[in-house]
């Protein structure tokens, strides 16, 4: 994992939507948080969207419910609660990791900002975090 945050390995982290409906726990180590200035996070959440993310294989649903996963890309599916609508995961098919909401966590305390995706795809109004490093080279050219 790239950019993991300090002291989060070997700890878990509970978390869950709006309404309750779900209920997650993710095993350590989390990753710093990665804000993204893409179309489509723009279109699904209105604004930009940031996350963490744990190893997929790191995180459990505690009740009945599992996120509604909605293909938003060629390579990526987003999570979401199908009662409340909040967007929680992302995931990418080539990667184990899924990313999570910073504010899915029940406290997001431990969490930090290493930067941003996709500045150029923001509209002018901003904010784009200019103090923000960009880390685009990973990600699928738009
Ligand atoms: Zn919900
Ligand atoms: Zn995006």
């Amino acid at each position: 994992m790239d950019r993991p945050v300090a002291d989060t390995e070997g700890r878990s982290f509970e978390g869950g939507c709006h309404c309750g409906n779900i209920r997650f726990k993710a095993e350590g180590p989390l990753r710093q948080i990665l804000m993204c200035h893409c179309s489509d996070c723009l279109k699904l959440t209105g604004t930009s969207w940031g996350a963490s993310a744990a190893y997929a294989d790191s995180i459990s649903w505690l009740g009945e419910s599992q996120p509604r996963w909605y293909r938003s890309s060629q390579w990526a599916e987003r999570g979401f609660c199908p009662e409340c609508g909040a967007q929680m995961f992302y995931r990418r098919r080539d990667l184990p990791l899924v990313s999570i909401a910073p504010g899915a966590f029940d406290s997001s305390e431990m969490l930090t900002v290493s930067g941003q995706i996709y500045r150029h795809a923001h509209p002018s109004w901003g904010p784009c975090g200019d103090d923000l490093a960009d880390l685009d080279d990973t990600y699928p050219k738009r």
